[in-house]
Formats: structure tokens, C-alpha cells, sequence
């Protein structure tokens, strides 16, 4: 008896479902939200009061979505490497080598980026292309670019009332992100302090081998035109950073073209 009661129970139900889901159609539609796209084939389930309910939405939207939601994953990693919006977009593809040393500086990042080499310093003027090769190794290898006035900048602040981070968590995390390249190295005063804290970070980052960029519009002592002077990159950083520079990073100094056509 009970049986019988169960199996009417679900003849009911699969009749009620078949009788709803059996009214379904395809129908050509046009997108409702964009005019310009394309017209699609849509189901669409036809309801008991003569209602429709669409299953498919336009595929054109569907792929707008996904790329408005790739470009706003993108754009959020380039600010929390702290990347300038010009070079959102840019790849290695994008970076016009037109001297040897700018191929030499390409070749040099791309092996930074394979794991291949963990130091470069890039020296050289305004317009070669320095920023932009440390920028798109900060956000594809999910780490920061900052310059020293920005580092020098978030420590002095560490000291304020307002202060969230000391200044051992601001250096400790320059010294643990998977990347980092610390920019204009020398347009700050370069004060002991700074000295310090920048051998504190680049020391421990070598110890642990995490990779970093160096960019200065320096040059080295040795290229110096004047015989030694403010520039020299050497000035910049303590002995003991620069003796371990010499021996285990590539120092690339950049000519540009148009740089190489004015002198
Ligand atoms: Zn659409
Ligand atoms: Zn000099």
C-alpha cells in the first residue's frame, strides 16, 4: 500500500517536472544590452502562464564580462606593485631596443624574469626605457617598484603619530617581496640612514636570493666624465653593497638613441 502511495507520489512529480521543462524552444534573439552585437541562438523555457525565462545570454556579452573582469585583475596588480598607470599595458614587446646597451638591458630583465639573474643595475638618462622594464617586472613577478624618495618617504612617515607600519615591517617586507626594483636611486640626499636601510634590505634580500633592480641616472665612477662627482652611483649606496654588486649583478649602462644624438 505504501509502495503504491510512493510511486504515485513520484509518477506526480515527474510528470509535474516533464510537463515544465518539456516546454523549451531556440529562438534567434538580439543582444538587449549592445545593439552592435551580433543576434544568438537563445533556449528559452516557456512558462506555464506564457512567460519566457532565457537560459542563454549573449556570448558577446559574456565575453566582455570576462574581459572587463581580466583588465580590472590586471589593473589591481599593477597598483599593488605599485606600477604608474602608463605602463599598465606594456610587455617586454613594447620596449624599443634601439641601441645595444637598451638590448643588453632587455636581455638582462628577461633573465630576471626566467630566475636566471638576480641583480641588475640600470644606469643611464632620462628616456631610455629603465622604469618601464622594472615595472613590468614588478607586476608580473609580484613585487614593488618604488622609488627611494617614495621608501625614504613611508619611513619618515613610520615615525608619525599616524604611523601604521614601523619602519623594521617597511623594510622587512622591501626585503621579503618576490621582486623588487627601488627607482632614482640618487635623487634623495642619500643620508646615512638611507645608506642604511638600503643595505639592510639589499643584503637580506641577497641572502635569501630574491631578485631586485637597481635604476639610477648615475653613472659608475669609472665612466665618470668628470673624474668623480655627485653621480657616480658609488656615492649612492655603502662599500660593502657596492663591492657585492661588483661581483654578482650585471651593471648596464643605457645610451639611447636620441640621448647618443644630442651629444
Ligand atoms: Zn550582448
Ligand atoms: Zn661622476
Amino acid at each position: 500500500m505504501e509502495n503504491q502511495n510512493g510511486k504515485r507520489f513520484f509518477d506526480n512529480i515527474f510528470q509535474e517536472l516533464t510537463s515544465r521543462v518539456i516546454n523549451t524552444k531556440t529562438v534567434t534573439v538580439k543582444c538587449t544590452k549592445n545593439p552592435e552585437h551580433k543576434e544568438y541562438e537563445a533556449e528559452v523555457i516557456v512558462n506555464e502562464d506564457g512567460s519566457e525565462t532565457f537560459l542563454t545570454v549573449c556570448p558577446e556579452c559574456l565575453r566582455d564580462a570576462e574581459l572587463k573582469a581580466e583588465r580590472e585583475r590586471k589593473i589591481s596588480e599593477c597598483k599593488k606593485a605599485n606600477v604608474e598607470p602608463e605602463f599598465y599595458n606594456k610587455t617586454f614587446e613594447d620596449y624599443k631596443a634601439e641601441t645595444d646597451s637598451q638590448k643588453a638591458a632587455l636581455e638582462a630583465v628577461k633573465e630576471v624574469y626566467s630566475g636566471n639573474l638576480k641583480k641588475i643595475v640600470l644606469l643611464g638618462s632620462y628616456g631610455t626605457g629603465k622604469t618601464m622594464l622594472a615595472s613590468i617586472l614588478a607586476r608580473d613577478m609580484k613585487g614593488k617598484i618604488y622609488s627611494m624618495y617614495e621608501i625614504s618617504t613611508m619611513i619618515r612617515q613610520s615615525y608619525t603619530v599616524k604611523a601604521e607600519k614601523t619602519e623594521l615591517e617597511i623594510v622587512n617586507e622591501l626585503a621579503s617581496v618576490p621582486f623588487l626594483a627601488i627607482d632614482e636611486v640618487g635623487r634623495t640626499n642619500g643620508s646615512n640612514s638611507e645608506k642604511n636601510w638600503l643595505s639592510y634590505i639589499l643584503d637580506k634580500r641577497h641572502v635569501r636570493g630574491l631578485p631586485f633592480v637597481l635604476i639610477s641616472n648615475g653613472h659608475l665612477s669609472r665612466n665618470c666624465p668628470n673624474g668623480g662627482c655627485e653621480k657616480c652611483f658609488e656615492n649612492y649606496m655603502d662599500g660593502d653593497v657596492i663591492s657585492r654588486l661588483r661581483q654578482d649583478s650585471k651593471v648596464i649602462d643605457i645610451v639611447g638613441k636620441d640621448y647618443r644624438a644630442k651629444k
